[in-house]
């Protein structure tokens, strides 16, 4: 019966060398059991680490009691190819390991018993279901015009920055920014070229950023941006050279030529702000500033003079 089972199953002895060897063991390695029987383990198979696999083991001969090791742990513990039609994609077997004692009439154990599991199709199916929950994260925290971040993780980033500051005290800088008389491009050329230079204006947004930058979309036209470790004088560099960027930008849509520009308003961020709305409140007032000194400019915020 055992020979037949679907598990592979193995006896070794305390010196590691194999007493009993299975069909499955065979059929998967090749080697029959004539060829195996009385050599040591680690001789055979180089993939098995043996100290790993010794303190692991160990403690099954001395205290006598169950051990299991999973995939996840480790993906296998013989390297044997897999076969299967439909994992086939994956080169190896994934294998869970139960090592259990074996008690001898006079109550040693002499020998322990490895049984392998092939759970390659569970493994592929986890790993495949977290590869889904991960595009589904990735793809919910995502604006789907502009693929930059979406206002409630962009939120969610800006929060984790404000409580940076009050750790650290590092400088860090929001900017917000707005298309000017966006409405206009919709009603000359349409709402799909609207959205066109919505997506151009994410485009060179993207092509400023650093690594470390956060950029998201605020809302229909609107943008944000959070500027890690940087002054305000340095923002400033920044907007003016985004600004500078979207204004000889031409975007054609059904052959139409449309240009915009855009006017920003920047915060630095500062021990007397209470919160991150706050912060964004005051990045938000000096974009209204830039608007009413005449759109496509940049302002650091001040408060204003009572
Ligand atoms: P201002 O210079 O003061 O910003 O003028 P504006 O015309 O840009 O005014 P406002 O920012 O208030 O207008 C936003 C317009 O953007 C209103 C809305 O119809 C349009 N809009 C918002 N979201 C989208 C979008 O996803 N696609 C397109 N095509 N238009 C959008
Ligand atoms: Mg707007
Ligand atoms: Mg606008």
């Amino acid at each position: 019966m055992l020979q037949d089972i679907e598990v592979g199953l193995v006896v070794l002895d305390h010196e590691y060398r194999i007493q009993v060897w299975n069909s499955f063991m065979e059929n998967h390695s090749g080697m029959g059991p004539l060829k195996v029987k009385g050599q040591v383990l680690f001789s055979l198979f180089e993939e098995i680490h043996e100290k790993w696999f010794r303190n692991k083991t160990e403690p099954v001969f001395l205290l006598k009691n169950k051990t299991f090791t999973t995939w996840e742990q480790r993906p296998y513990l013989f390297r044997f190819r897999n076969y299967r039609p439909i994992t086939g994609t994956e080169p190896f077997m994934y294998q869970n390991i139960t090592v259990s004692p074996l008690v001898s009439a006079n109550g040693e154990v002499n020998h322990i018993c490895l049984i392998i599991y092939d759970v390659t199709d569970m493994a592929i199916n986890k790993s495949g279901l977290e590869k889904a929950n991960h595009q589904l994260e990735e793809l919910s925290r995502t604006d789907r015009l502009t693929k930059l971040f979406n206002r409630g993780y962009w939120e969610d980033c800006l929060q984790r920055e404000f409580f940076r500051f009050v750790r650290t005290h590092q400088a860090s800088c929001l900017v917000m920014f707005d298309i000017d008389h966006f409405k206009k491009v919709n009603d000359t050329y349409g709402h799909p070229a609207g959205d066109a230079v919505i997506s151009t204006v994410a485009t060179k947004l993207t092509e400023n950023l650093r690594t470390s930058d956060v950029g998201g979309r605020y809302g229909g036209e609107e943008f944000s941006v959070i500027l890690v470790n940087t002054d305000s004088p340095s923002a400033l560099y920044f907007t003016e050279r985004l600004r500078r960027s979207i204004e000889k930008t031409i975007v054609t849509h059904e052959g139409r030529d449309i240009s915009v520009t855009i006017s920003l308003g920047i915060s630095q961020i500062e021990p007397e702000i209470k919160d991150y709305k706050d912060w964004l409140e005051r990045a938000d007032q000096a974009l209204y500033q830039s608007k009413q000194n005449g759109r496509n400019q940049s302002t650091i915020y001040k408060a204003s003079k009572k």
